[in-house]
């Protein structure tokens, strides 16, 4: 009755249906949650105000080719995310750049330290945290000393439970020193939210009369992989599947659990009309979450009353009702993964995509091309 299974409506597994129904296939999309749109999903609370049930999600990005697909099914609120860091009370610009510097030090010093860095790196650039500590000039040493203190190592030890040097360089390098006056946290061209919210977006993707979608619907219950052969419902199944969920899962973790760090979101409503002036403030030194987003300062919805979250990171232990939310890169976890990656040789029509399924992190964008570039290649092999 199918052509193809989607494990996960998230966004890969969205953009997946989408791309092979409109291929000509029919497409199953089982999805254990009880809504669509994975992580992004977006709903109103209990007040009617609009809330990201993962934590806040922007959308950003440099390559057109993103932001033309999502386009297809949604309007666009535009708007440069902001982000600031409290520091011992005091609220400051991050990622740090030049304005943050003017306001951490006093004017001679600041002027004199600006000019040190536009030196050095050129204006426009962007550097990241651990190569700044490396840099030869102790007063480049010393703010980068400042940015290491300040913004990153508590907040880091509270999101990994690791230090800034312990983790995968690329992880802090997101999140660069920025030798320029721009206070974003992302400098792409295209940022902002889906006008009405992540979910109508994702609704109007899988809005198609060849993809049905099952909620509440855990492939681990419908499906089975053994021995090189797929069964759906208890019948062989031999189109494509493919799987957005975390790999080890899919075969019993029999090799162990691949590591994650978990999230618990606390939201929070108050009856009057601000809570803190900002959409996301960073908690760089204190408190024991990373940090609060207040969801009205991101969706420019107009209310009486506002909605906060806070994120209380955690390891993921596999516990039921927890999410893992972030893969953590280091050579044994992904040679772990490999060792699941490889069970994978016997079932060619099993494709893993996604943050869970690669183990990899994606943002919105990265996964949006991911997929395409995925349903192109099955269907190209169709055609061969
Ligand atoms: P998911 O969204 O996790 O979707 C996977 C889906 O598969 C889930 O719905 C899950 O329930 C389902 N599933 C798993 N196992 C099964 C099963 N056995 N049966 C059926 N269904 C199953 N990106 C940005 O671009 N901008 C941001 O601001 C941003 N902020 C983020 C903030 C947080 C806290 C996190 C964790 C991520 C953020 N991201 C952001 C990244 C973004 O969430 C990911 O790019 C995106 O969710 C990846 O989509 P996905 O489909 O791979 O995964
Ligand atoms: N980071 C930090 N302080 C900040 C912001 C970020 O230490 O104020 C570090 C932290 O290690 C974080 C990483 O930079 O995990 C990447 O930040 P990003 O905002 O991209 O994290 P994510 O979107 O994954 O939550």
């Amino acid at each position: 009755m199918f052509d193809s299974v989607i494990i996960g409506a998230g966004v890969a597994g969205c953009v997946a249906a989408r791309e092979l129904a409109e291929a000509g296939r029919k497409v199953l999309v089982l999805e254990k949650r009880e809504h669509i749109g994975g992580n992004c999903y977006d709903e109103p609370d209990e007040h009617g105000i609009l809330i990201h049930k993962y934590g806040p999600h922007i959308f950003h990005t440099k390559e057109r080719a993103a932001y033309d697909y999502l386009s297809r099914f949604t309007k666009w609120r535009e708007f440069g995310h902001e982000v600031v860091a409290n520091v011992h009370g005091k609220l400051i610009p991050v990622p740090f750049n030049l304005n943050t510097l003017h306001m951490v030090y006093d004017q001679d010093k600041a002027d004199e330290l600006e000019k040190k860095l536009i030196d050095a790196f050129g204006l426009e650039s962007r550097v990241p945290i651990l190569k700044l500590r490396e840099h030869e000039d102790p007063q480049i040493r010393e703010i980068a000393d400042y940015v290491y203190e300040n913004i990153f190592l508590h907040y880091t030890m509270k999101q990994w439970g690791q230090k800034p040097e312990e983790i995968d360089p690329a992880v802090t390098g997101r999140v660069p020193v920025l030798i320029s006056r721009d206070n974003r946290y992302f400098q792409e061209p295209w940022q902002g939210m889906p006008l009405e919210g992540y979910t109508p977006m994702f609704e109007a993707m899988l809005d198609h009369a060849a993809i049905t979608v099952q909620t509440g619907a855990d492939a681990g219950e419908r499906m089975t992989f053994r021995e090189g052969r797929v069964e759906l419902d208890g019948e062989a199944f031999d189109g494509e599947v493919i799987y957005t969920g975390p790999l080890d899962e899919l075969f019993g973790c029999r090799f162990g659990r691949l590591p994650y760090r978990s999230l618990r979101f606390d939201f929070e409503y108050f009856d009057r009309e601000d809570y803190q002036g900002h959409s996301v403030v960073n908690y760089t030194v204190s408190e024991e979450f990373t940090r609060i987003t207040e969801f009205k300062y991101l969706t420019g919805q107009k209310a009486p009353g506002t909605t906060i979250v806070k994120e209380y990171p955690f390891a993921y232990t596999g516990a039921e009702g927890e999410i893992p939310y972030y893969s953590i890169a280091n050579d044994a976890n992904q040679a772990l993964y490999e060792r699941y990656r490889a069970l994978l040789d016997e079932y060619p029509r099993v494709r893993p995509l996604g943050r869970l399924a690669e183990y990899k992190y994606y943002n919105i964008d990265a996964m949006v091309l991911r997929a395409l570039e995925l349903t192109e290649q099955i269907k190209r092999d169709k055609e061969v």
